[in-house]
């Protein structure tokens, strides 16, 4: 898998764990912001590649949620790169990081773990004028998706994927209502949206958002009422799972 351009200077590569997709948004010359770079080590050394090939120089990160595959970094993207995130979501890093570490350690071992869940609070300056943060608490802390109206583009994080249900934040004390809160939030951009980016599973453009949003709006009814929901993604055993987690959560509120 390779980077494939979604929209003029916005690269999306693909990396197969998860269909993770790691965003490369170009800033003017060759200077380039990475948005959710993952999610093996293997990844990130072909994502390094590629760039060097394409004469990219990375200036900058961004993580749309503090969850392990979301916030890693390698030295090949740049050792003194500043990562950015929501100011909950980089405290969330600072206080849960070497629990965070250790599910990296865990789950795609071979990480420089000294650079991985180290993020500063907010937007990087030169980002201020041509992208807005998207926050919300649906499915982790300070979850931010970015939006660059002008490029009609939405990097959307962990929520609208085709292929995983919407996933429930344990920690919240509202996960449900956060996460339709969330869903709003992203429906707003239906409209200015020509092309939007999910952490897990494929791109799409803004009819495409306005119906994954839909889809998650229906499994979250269906979950508040106590119905089984009809949702061809709880085909996939772990999702199943998931889907058992939430019914529990929901019934112990
Ligand atoms: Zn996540």
């Amino acid at each position: 898998m390779s980077l494939v351009e979604v929209l003029p200077s916005v690269l999306v590569r693909t990396s197969e764990r998860y269909v993770t997709n790691t965003t490369v948004v170009r800033l003017g010359g060759d200077r380039c912001l990475v948005v959710d770079p993952a999610i093996l080590p293997a990844d990130l050394d072909a994502l390094a590649d590629e760039l060097e090939a394409a004469s990219l120089e990375v200036v900058a990160g961004w993580s749309t949620h503090p969850h392990w595959d979301h916030v890693l970094w390698s030295s090949r993207l740049g050792a003194l790169v500043t990562r950015h995130a929501t100011p909950e979501a980089a405290a969330f890093c600072r206080e849960r990081r070497a629990e965070l570490l250790a599910q990296i350690d865990a789950a795609a071992p071979g990480h420089e773990l000294e650079l991985c869940c180290r993020l500063e609070p907010g937007l990087p300056a030169e980002l201020a004028e041509s992208c807005r943060v998207v926050a919300h608490r649906a499915h982790a802390p300070g979850h931010g998706s970015l939006f660059f109206p002008r490029r009609s583009l939405l990097v959307a994080g962990d929520m609208v994927s085709e292929i995983e249900i919407p996933l429930l934040d344990d920690d919240s004390t509202d996960p449900v209502g956060e996460y339709l809160g969330g869903l709003d939030l992203l429906e707003q951009l239906v409209p200015a949206v020509e092309v939007f980016v999910p952490g897990h599973g494929a791109i799409g453009d803004g009819a495409e958002l306005g119906r994954r949003i839909a889809a998650d709006r229906r499994y979250l009814s269906a979950l508040l009422a106590g119905e089984e929901p009809d949702d061809r993604r709880l085909g996939t055993p772990w999702l199943a799972a998931e889907h058992e987690r939430h019914l529990a959560l929901v019934r112990g509120r």
